[in-house]
């Protein structure tokens, strides 16, 4: 590359308009700081200046509305705060008011009575009178008074802005100005580059870059918009993609260990231990693991499967090829109690097998712990199962060939890092997630992962039934609990604990809630526990144990028992203050009930006033007992950006594509960075020097990014 500096890297106070003073504002407030980044300031919607309401005609509670008529009557009246400037606009059918309270002085110099002009803004009624308070005001041109006459007058592009930059006369208006005079003075053919591959542009039917960019601020036509806004959003994820994918196949170049050997163990549990025969997902699930860790190259790859979708056993039968190797195999849980729960779980199905599974937990100390350590340094034991405690630096494994980790969301990307530590080559990583996180946010977030998905629940079960009940309800919903007591069935009560501030009312919450649940199911005849973060490890541990063997007919619990905890007997759940709860959360807690054969029931109780969202969310749970487009609609209500994960994807840069509305460009897009980085994974073939550079500017531009925020 020449040194000279690019046209489009111009600072901005050198085009004509702007100025120290505008520039400033640009900066600070829109991150505008060149030539080129003003170029990307895309507009979000187009306003169809031909597309004029009469005066007279306009309908009771109107939206804004586009009007041309001929200002008059321009007057200053009122005192203090009341000092407005009035005018009158007119047209064949009939005359409106247009008030301006700020401003005043500029507009009043501005304003040219007798004068056609184009108005846009949203009218108020106030008695019989329309009027609109600060109108958008163009005055039309001679040659336009007849109406617009081109395309290009006709459609207008409408940029976000910011108050600061209105008072600087960069409303929208003013910054499409701004863009005018760049387009004039550049050559956008020649200084807006091509960035994607001559093929790619082709085999998309992609519009070219300087004629999108072009287009998308001074549209020819209709057609031209789609297609320049097409082709900008494809760029842009098609960037993120390539990177991702890169990264992916730099992975699959990691050398790894091989599972060859499936006799000893793996065989003999699936024909003699396996207490029920494996969905055709789980089966083909396994197989993938299976071509992953006979490839020689390092596994890294995230099972995605729903709640209750079976996901423990996959996991356990990999950890099953590793042994058969001479492996050892952890198994990584984000709370003591899931860990707990997997180990007795894993302990009971493995039984009579002569492995070795151990527990390593936080709290597990001292005498106990050193020896466990001491265990797993000499390749005492087989498997490992534990909280994060398993990943701390002290922790020596003989032969690590194979990381599981359960429930990932709750892991950091560093933490998975330290695992690939733990052996002299990186141990195969299977990462499982019932995060109902939407595809195509899976695409980007984990794109870089090989993603395995467990579309199937095992055969039997019955959806669950949910209803959503207010406080006036609960003597029924009391009724439908002794119910299901009566049958032999068990019950989960829960409570909200949201954040550790709040801590202590909840625990109040908490502990009120299960005295008055104590009165309404009293002792001999029902039993109650309680479980909740402030207990200690062996009293949770005690209470847990007493539910799953059906000695207590409820469960009172925070949400402790959100993730993976697995009481088949379980039929309902009555969840507290559910408007409390997100989506993702409630549709976790759900899936503690409905692992049996039988009907289950999960009830939301909430107070009587909701939000609108939260009004939502409860419709959205009654309907659906689907993650995906639970998922779905939680990214509508809250965006990408509360979604864990999007942080470090990119997503959240994206200035014209929408995660949500684009997906089918997404998946577009990903296609093609496959195409491209399959064929040369580390772009050096001439047709892809402009693609790598501007890949590395953009990764560039992202860590700084990242530092600023
Ligand atoms: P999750 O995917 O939520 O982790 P689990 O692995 O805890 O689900 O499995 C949920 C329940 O389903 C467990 O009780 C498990 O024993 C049972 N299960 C798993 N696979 C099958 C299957 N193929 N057939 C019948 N039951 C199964
Ligand atoms: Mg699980």
């Amino acid at each position: 590359m020449s040194s000279r500096q690019h046209i489009l890297d111009t600072p901005i106070e050198y085009l004509k308009g702007v100025g120290p003073k505008r520039a400033d504002k640009l900066k600070k407030e829109l991150r505008i700081f060149t030539f080129g980044d003003l170029l990307r300031h895309y507009p979000f919607r187009y306003v169809d200046k031909s597309n004029l309401q009469k005066i007279g005609y306009i309908p009771a509670n109107s939206g804004a509305v586009q009007l041309r008529g001929r200002l008059s009557n321009i007057h200053l009246i009122g005192e203090g705060r009341g000092r407005r400037l009035t005018a009158t606009l007119r047209d064949e059918t009939g005359s409106i008011e247009l008030v301006w309270f700020k401003g005043i002085a500029y507009f009043q110099r501005s304003l040219q009575g007798g004068q056609e002009y184009l108005v846009y803004g949203k009218p108020n009624q106030f008695r019989s009178r329309l009027s609109i308070t600060h109108p958008e005001m163009e005055l039309m041109k001679a040659q336009e008074t007849e109406g617009p006459k081109s395309y290009e007058d006709r459609l207008e592009p409408i940029y976000s802005t910011t108050e600061k930059l209105k008072t600087s006369g960069l409303d929208s208006r003013g910054i499409h100005r701004l863009l005018l005079a760049l387009l004039e003075k550049i050559n956008p053919k020649s200084d807006i580059t091509e960035n994607l591959p001559p093929k790619i542009r082709e085999r998309y039917q992609l519009a070219e870059r300087w004629q999108a960019m072009k287009n998308i601020h001074r549209p020819e036509n209709e057609n031209w918009i789609k297609a320049a806004r097409y082709r900008l959003k494809f760029e842009e994820f098609f960037f993120i993609q390539v990177g991702l994918l890169q990264t992916k196949i730099r992975r699959h170049r990691t050398e790894g260990f091989v599972f060859e050997k499936i006799t000893d163990v793996f065989t003999p549990f699936y024909n003699e231990k396996l207490p029920f025969e494996l969905t055709g997902a789980q089966k083909r699930v396994l197989k993938e693991i299976r071509r992953d860790v006979l490839g020689g190259f390092q596994m890294n790859r995230l099972v995605q499967g729903d709640v209750g979708s079976g996901k423990t056993v996959v996991a356990l039968m990999s950890m099953l090829m590793a042994i058969d190797n001479g492996f050892q195999a952890c198994l990584m849980a984000p709370t003591e109690i899931l860990a707990q729960q997997h180990f007795e779980g894993i302990s009971k199905m493995l039984e009579g097998m002569g492995l070795r599974v151990s527990l390593l937990t936080g709290s597990i100390k001292g005498k106990k712990r050193r020896l466990l350590l001491e265990l797993l340094a000499f390749g005492e034991i087989d498997i490992l199962i534990g909280t994060h405690a398993l990943i701390e630096d002290p922790v020596g494994f003989n032969n690590l060939g194979l990381a599981v980790i359960d429930e990932q969301h709750r892991f950091g990307v560093a933490q998975r890092a330290k695992l690939w530590k733990k052996n002299t080559l990186p141990p195969h990583v299977l990462v499982m997630t019932a995060t109902p996180i939407p595809r195509t946010l899976a695409m980007t977030v984990y794109g870089d992962l090989d993603v395995s998905i467990i579309d199937e629940l095992p055969p039997g079960r019955k959806p669950i039934k949910t209803m959503h009940y207010f406080e006036s309800g609960r003597l029924k919903v009391f009724d439908m609990m002794r119910a299901e007591i009566e049958k032999g069935r068990q019950i989960y009560i829960v409570y909200p604990l949201i954040n550790e501030s709040e801590a202590l009312s909840q625990y109040k919450d908490l502990m009120e809630g299960y005295e008055s649940i104590t009165r309404a199911f009293p002792q001999p005849q029902y039993q109650v526990s309680v479980v909740h973060g402030q207990m200690h490890t062996t009293d949770k541990d005690f209470e847990m144990q007493r539910f799953k063997e059906g000695d207590t007919h409820i469960m009172v619990a925070t949400t402790v028992i959100e993730v993976g905890v697995d009481v088949p007997n379980a039929t309902f759940m009555l969840i507290e203050s559910a408007e409390r709860f997100g989506l993702a959360q409630l549709h976790q807690l759900r899936g503690r009930v409905g692992r049996s054969k039988h009907q289950s029931y999960c009830v939301l109780m909430t107070g009587h006033k909701l939000s609108n969202e939260g009004k939502v969310r409860m419709e959205t749970m009654v309907d659906s007992n689907d993650g995906f487009k639970i998922a779905e609609v939680d990214m509508k209500l809250r965006g990408p950006g509360d979604i864990e994960g999007t942080q470090q994807s990119g997503v959240l840069n994206l200035k014209i594509a929408d995660i949500i509305k684009d997906q089918a460009i997404l998946a577009r897009a990903r296609q093609a960075a496959g195409e491209v980085v399959e064929e040369d994974p580390d772009l050096k073939a001439e047709q892809h020097q402009t693609l790598k550079r501007y890949l590395e500017v953009a990764r560039q531009q992202r860590s700084e990014w990242s530092k600023i925020s």
